[in-house]
């Protein structure tokens, strides 16, 4: 069986704490408890967990400067960061987002709210498998030692542009809308334009020369990925 999320929760009211652990616990997921951020830290190094519920407002380091050194720190900048803040700070909310957050959310929340966003934020973390190997026509990846080649001939990618092309290998033939893949292959979020994504499927497409055709650019609608696009005549 898979091992459930793990959640870190940094909240200094017990109450709350409790509150938010009962319902991650009743909905699969794995809290953990921090009542500030030297007890975060301490969690932190012993195990990472799968995303952060930080709140605000908590003695000692607040929220933000937590938010912010967990961002600067390799081993922990990956971590998913969910910004609980009071309602209506919304000058709060747009310093979180600076600080690194990915997601904010306001209290008081409902639990399904609370639950959506963080199933969000797993859901757009879900690392690609360390054994996938894909392979769409000639065109294949390799995850564990990301390689990817065309016609058995090794092409070079940029770090966004594998994600992007691991991304539309996994579900080639469909139609993917700029924000979906936002989505998917950036992991958040709102300050990246969709012409990000143009620019992106460009390189890709450049790097992949022949095979580049592949990506098929659906007017109105995204990019998408076929086996079935006229490439040349195989080697
Ligand atoms: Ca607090």
């Amino acid at each position: 069986m898979k091992k459930p999320p793990r959640i870190l929760i940094v909240e200094d009211e017990p109450a709350i704490a409790e509150l938010i652990a009962v319902n991650l616990r009743h909905n699969g997921l794995q809290p953990v408890w921090a009542e500030d951020g030297a007890n975060a830290d301490r969690e932190l190094e012993a195990a990472l967990p799968d995303a952060i519920l930080l709140d605000w407002m908590l003695p000692g380091q607040s929220g933000l400067v937590l938010a912010r050194k967990w961002r600067a720190d390799a081993r922990t900048k990956d971590i998913p960061i969910l910004m609980l803040t009071a309602r209506g700070d919304e000058p709060d909310k747009v310093a979180g987002l600076d600080a690194g957050a990915d997601d904010y959310i306001t209290k008081p929340f409902s639990t399904q709210e609370l639950l959506a966003r963080i199933r969000a934020v797993l859901r757009r973390r879900a690392p690609v498998a360390v054994d996938e190997t894909l392979s769409v026509g000639e065109l294949k990846l390799d995850a564990a030692t990301h390689r990817v080649t065309w016609r058995a001939q090794a092409v070079k990618l940029g770090p966004t542009e594998f994600k992007l092309l691991a991304h539309l290998m996994r579900n080639p033939e469909r139609v993917h809308s700029r924000s979906q893949l936002l989505d998917k292959v950036w992991g958040d979020h709102v300050y990246i334009e969709e012409r990000t994504v143009d620019v992106h499927v460009k390189r890709l497409r450049e790097s992949l020369g022949a095979a580049g055709a592949m990506i098929e650019t659906v007017r109105g609608a995204g990019y998408r990925l076929s086996a079935h696009a006229s490439t040349g005549a195989a080697a």
